[in-house]
């Protein structure tokens, strides 16, 4: 069976990077064929296309060669019109048409896989979605996609449970949590002297992408009431979220981060505290960048991170699964998180203490609810002596009870190899001709909306569908709001058309 993954480059170090990286060793273990549509897979960057080229699986590395100016173009265009070509959707026909799938697997948040199941192949390929789950309700129009996809499984059992209030979930199956190798723990001191880190420290971590829903400011907040304390900052800056320095100055934290840089020039991993962005290399004198999923660290450099702390914490307003948390307990870290959401599932399996949600807000995007978190709590927590007791070895042999690698691997097996195929990549294709426009000239809102879908676009699937209702409402109201910030009108009435 031929197995496509749209995924995020198996090469890199990022929590979904590790969990495509699973699913693709399984299937092929299992005697399937995988093709990798690598989102922040690099064409010039020569280590990228090394691992692609050695790989065991077939890769397509999404950012496409400087010279290649037609595929560039092509996608400079599709991120522009929809902001999803970092995704694979730019290249995701083209290469389904090359390989052929009977399977497509997406695992990440809605608005990243949207394309699979919007594709005009769908009808040929089976998909698989396990998207991110971190709320509850869920937009209409991401449980629109869920639904249209052929099946979607969750990270755990608090996501599969809340889908099961929100729609019919005819095609949802039982969850499957990523898996986590589990590796002989690294010693405090030989973490700490590999990362140039002093031994006398108190040392906080977090590993975070710098988002609005991963609450630093609570974080920095709590650690600054307490004294001689560091915190490691696993995250990068300048980013689409906070302004890091300027929360490390609001709470006196300035000279006390510790944050992951990347050489831009040769590729060298170096632990500092945060000073300026302008750091050099000390290895060539080149410029260095904080990590990020496309100049990231490695498993290994990432196990001595989490071994060198003396606690994790992941102070958020949601999360679909929490990665890092089950990363650093099987390092032997015990974890701090706030209890809601996904985390309410993984903070009960590795033992992990709770931080309080004083109240639930909602998001004015999205409608969905989002956790308080108490701040005050969490301040305790930090400063309580016993939250630093614990035995590494237990907290690890905790962890590894719930998401080894075995698990994940057999799920997923079990999952593609049961699922129905559609086989219909053989079928000869029907061209049907466009209607001529004034074809069109007289029908009324509702019936125009049909017959796009059904004479124009040619997918009656699309019937009764979010897009369908959405285009409806949007020609009756006059205008269409495309996202947040863009809106285009169109022209009101059926006679203005
Ligand atoms: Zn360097």
């Amino acid at each position: 069976m031929k197995i496509l993954l749209a995924s995020e480059f198996t090469h890199l170090c990022t929590g979904y990077s590790a969990y495509y990286k699973q699913l693709a060793e399984a299937f092929t273990e299992a005697g399937h064929d995988v093709a990798e549509i690598a989102s922040y897979g690099d064409a010039n960057d020569p280590l990228h296309v090394k691992y692609a080229n050695e790989c065991k699986w077939d890769i397509y590395l999404n950012i496409p060669h400087n010279l290649d100016k037609a595929a560039t173009a092509e996608y400079d265009r599709r991120e522009e019109a929809t902001g999803d070509a970092k995704f694979g959707s730019w290249m995701f026909e083209q290469i389904a048409l090359k390989e052929k799938p009977d399977i497509v697997i997406g695992l990440r948040d809605y608005w990243y896989d949207r394309y699979i199941t919007e594709s005009p192949f769908h009808d040929c390929f089976t998909s698989i979605l396990s998207p991110t789950v971190d709320t509850y309700p869920q937009k209409a129009d991401w449980l629109d996609a869920f639904n249209s996809a052929d099946y979607i499984t969750t990270y755990n059992e608090w996501s599969e449970n809340w889908l099961k209030e929100q729609y019919h979930c005819r095609n949802l199956k039982p969850f499957i949590s990523p898996g986590f190798e589990q590796r002989p723990l690294i010693d405090r001191n030989t973490a700490r002297e590999a990362l140039s880190i002093p031994k006398d420290i108190k040392l906080i971590g977090t590993v975070m992408r710098n988002q609005g829903r991963k609450k630093f400011p609570d974080l920095f907040n709590a650690v600054s009431s307490l004294d001689d304390t560091y915190v490691y900052c696993h995250s990068a800056y300048p980013d689409k979220g906070w302004d890091l320095p300027s929360l490390f100055l609001q709470y006196g934290l300035q000279n006390k981060v510790y944050m992951s840089y990347v050489c831009k020039n040769c590729h060298d991993f170096s632990c500092e505290l945060y000073s300026q962005r302008s750091a050099k290399c000390k290895k060539c004198g080149g410029k260095i960048e904080t990590a990020s999923p496309i100049k990231g660290v490695t498993q290994d450099d990432l196990r001595n991170i989490y071994s060198a702390l003396d606690l994790y914490v992941q102070p958020h307003n949601s999360e679909g699964f929490g990665i890092p948390t089950i990363e650093a307990a099987m390092c032997g870290i015990r974890v701090v998180s706030t209890n809601f959401s996904a985390q309410e599932d993984v903070i009960k399996k590795i033992n992990a203490i709770p931080i309080n949600v004083i109240a639930i807000d909602s998001e004015m995007r999205t409608l969905c609810s989002r956790a308080i978190l108490d701040v005050e709590h969490l301040r305790k927590i930090l400063a309580d002596k016993s939250t630093y007791e614990f035995n590494r070895a237990e907290v690890a042999r905790q962890a590894s009870r719930y998401y080894t690698t075995d698990l994940c691997k057999k799920s997923w097996v079990n999952l593609v190899e049961s699922v129905e195929l559609k086989k219909s990549w053989e079928k000869p294709i029907e061209i049907k001709p466009i209607p001529e426009f004034n074809e069109m000239h007289a029908l009324t809102n509702p019936e125009y909306v049909l017959y796009c879908i059904t004479k124009v676009a040619q997918q009656p699937r699309f019937i009764g569908s979010y897009t369908h209702l959405l285009f409806l409402d949007s020609l009756n109201g006059g205008s269409l709001l495309v996202t947040d910030k863009k809106s285009r009108s169109c022209k009101q009435s059926n006679k203005n058309r």
